[in-house]
């Protein structure tokens, strides 16, 4: 069923749903991790999964950098076990994409197209998703097949070999550079002819012998071979139109993360990247009593599974705090 509601929330009907003590949404490492914690508070939490359940890591074949997996995890499975664990201690689950909130009164109210949730506390962890070029056979060989957006997670698996970065920014050039401790050479893919990212990353990046820019230059298409995997990229300089072809086994598209925090708008601060903003004084608190942020949506500088994983833990924290001292 889909129901409308009109623009003013004071005209939102009430329906008669249980007040949830914490309402999490998103179900990455941050959501989970928040899940965990308030779980086993004692808090009932109720979770929502969005478009994504498990977040950015189910994209991604094999983690390596997850605190206390020696040899490695698969990314679908690491949340798997996250979410395993917060339904041990009592956390409950539903698949839902919240669109309007109302957090005027005490009680936070949130909307999706069907369905209203009535809360004290609430815990945004709704990520950020990478954006894509929109070309022919990136989706198709994203995960696992040669097109990644993350070099921090996949980097290690094109050991000796040729790749490509695209995009021009600090993310490009942080990506490029990490590759360097894999790749035999790396091709830098930008659109325009100098960087955007900040002097020293662009100066850091352009100095390093492995990492070759390929300037106004345009990516048609990611080609590939008899298996299905990356074997190049299609080319057309920006300023000639030539066609060209690169043959790298890789592909790392960095050009620039959209934070999901859309619902959110005029309602909580977001900085000028969209991210939300918040603080003084804390990482996950927001200037609405009750009501924090965490992992990606709130962090687009760290970005990691586990420094989401923290950020979790502490709005799960502080949440079980503010509720303790302004019980019933
Ligand atoms: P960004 O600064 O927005 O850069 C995105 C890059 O991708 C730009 O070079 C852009 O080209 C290119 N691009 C965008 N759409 C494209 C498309 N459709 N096709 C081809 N190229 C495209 O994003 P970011 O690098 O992720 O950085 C986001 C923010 O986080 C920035 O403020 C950055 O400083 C910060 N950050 C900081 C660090 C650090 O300090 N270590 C690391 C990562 C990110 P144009 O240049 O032509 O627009």
């Amino acid at each position: 069923m889909v129901c409308f509601f009109p623009a003013d929330p004071a005209l939102w009907p009430r329906f008669p749903f249980f007040m949830e003590n914490v309402l999490i949404l998103g179900t990455g490492c941050a959501g989970l991790t928040a899940a965990i914690y308030t779980a086993r508070a004692n808090l009932n939490p109720l979770v929502l999964e969005g478009t994504q359940p498990g977040g950015q890591l189910t994209t991604t074949s094999e983690v390596e950098n997850f605190p206390g997996f020696p040899e490695g995890v698969d990314g679908f499975e690491l949340m798997d076990r996250l979410r395993r664990q917060a339904a041990r201690f009592g956390a409950r689950f539903a698949s839902d994409r919240i669109e309007r909130v109302d957090f005027s009164g005490p009680v936070k109210i949130l909307r999706s197209a069907a369905h209203s949730y009535e809360t004290r506390a609430v815990i945004i962890a709704t990520g950020a998703s990478p954006r894509f070029l929109g070309v022919p056979g990136e989706r198709e060989m994203f995960g696992g097949k040669g097109v990644t957006t993350c070099a921090t997670c996949d980097g290690s698996f094109y050991r000796g070999q040729e790749v490509a970065v695209v995009g021009g920014g600090d993310s490009a050039c942080e990506e490029a550079l990490f590759l360097t401790r894999f790749c035999a050479k790396i091709y830098l893919v930008h659109r325009r002819g100098e960087l955007r990212a900040s002097a020293i990353m662009a100066k850091r990046t352009l100095e390093n012998p492995k990492i070759v820019p390929v300037w106004n230059t345009l990516i048609e298409r990611i080609i590939e071979d008899a298996k299905g995997h990356v074997r190049g990229l299609a080319l057309k300089n920006a300023q000639t139109g030539a066609a060209s072809e690169l043959p790298v086994s890789g592909v790392f598209v960095a050009i620039g993360h959209l934070p999901n925090t859309g619902a959110f708008k005029g309602v909580l601060p977001l900085d000028e990247l969209g991210y939300f903003q918040a603080g003084p004084g804390s990482r996950v608190s927001t200037p609405i009593a009750g009501v924090y942020v965490a992992g990606d949506c709130a962090d687009h500088v760290f970005r990691q599974a586990v420094t989401a994983a923290g950020m979790g833990c502490e709005a799960a924290i502080e949440a079980e705090r503010w509720l303790a001292e302004h019980e019933g």
